[in-house]
């Protein structure tokens, strides 16, 4: 079924004396539980697409559907809800508070949604047990990522929208972040959006979508994406 729907969606800004368009009447569809990883150039506008979809920011026009529900039509205080219970986040540079250790990063979630969260649980969830005490620093990158996944998931949300979440590791490492993610969709059903430069994701996806000047290029439903594990 249909999760997410973006109509006729533009985003624009004002550049000296013309506009911008980040997001040009763009339009299409997730289904739920769906892995979908989004590629296009820098500038193409995928952090802005990704933004929009997780209320971080708002379209100029357009529609936003998620769950039946029309996100653009949002004020403040229910983005700010929406944000709470129905997405996680996943940053290039994982975002962790450098003074919490890693279950604290973790456990931060019980404030933000009524969840009680299992910290060592979740750290298990992502082969992290033995390091929840330690803090982001000591920690390596892939590490850190998982620490961030697992913050992320900790909400248990329906989507999880990651920007670049393989960027700043290694490759072997960001293959394991990404076999992680597809796991996690595919067990829990969540739907996971990865929006990336980086054309080495496309084949685990079962959608791609290319975007380039903040239009859809190209829509690719994959029949047998690669599963990485
Ligand atoms: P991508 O994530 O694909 O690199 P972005 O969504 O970040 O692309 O940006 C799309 C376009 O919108 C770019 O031309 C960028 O310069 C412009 N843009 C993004 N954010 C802003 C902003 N806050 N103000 C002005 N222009 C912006
Ligand atoms: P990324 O594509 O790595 O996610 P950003 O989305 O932060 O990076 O920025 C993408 C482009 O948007 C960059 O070229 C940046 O200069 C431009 N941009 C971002 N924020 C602004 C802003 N507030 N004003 C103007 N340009 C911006």
């Amino acid at each position: 079924t249909t999760m997410i729907e973006f109509q006729n969606v533009s985003r624009e800004y004002q550049s000296g004396d013309h506009i911008l368009k980040a997001l040009d009447n763009l339009s299409l569809k997730i289904e739920k539980g769906e892995f979908v990883v989004i590629l296009g150039p820098s500038g193409a506008g995928k952090s802005t697409f990704l933004n929009l979809l997780g209320g971080l920011d708002t379209a100029t026009s357009g529609k936003i559907i998620v769950n039946g529900e029309n996100i653009a039509d949002y004020d403040d205080n229910q983005l700010t809800k929406y944000r709470a219970k129905e997405v996680g986040f996943i940053f290039q540079f994982y975002n962790l508070i450098p003074n919490l250790t890693a279950k604290e990063n973790i456990e931060l979630m019980s404030d933000i949604t009524n969840l009680k969260v299992d910290g060592n649980k979740i750290l298990d969830s992502v082969g992290l047990l033995d390091h929840a005490n330690q803090f982001p620093a000591q920690l390596s990158g892939g590490e850190q990522q998982r620490v961030s996944i697992a913050r992320a998931i900790a909400k248990q949300p329906a989507m999880l929208l990651c920007d670049e979440p393989t960027g700043a590791l290694d490759s072997n490492t960001g293959v394991l972040i990404l076999s992680l993610l597809q796991t996690m969709c595919h067990e829990k059903n969540t739907t996971v959006v990865i929006v990336t430069h980086n054309a080495k994701l496309a084949d685990a996806a079962d959608k791609l979508i290319r975007i380039k000047n903040g239009q859809i290029e190209e829509v690719k439903i994959n029949e047998n994406p690669l599963d990485i594990n």
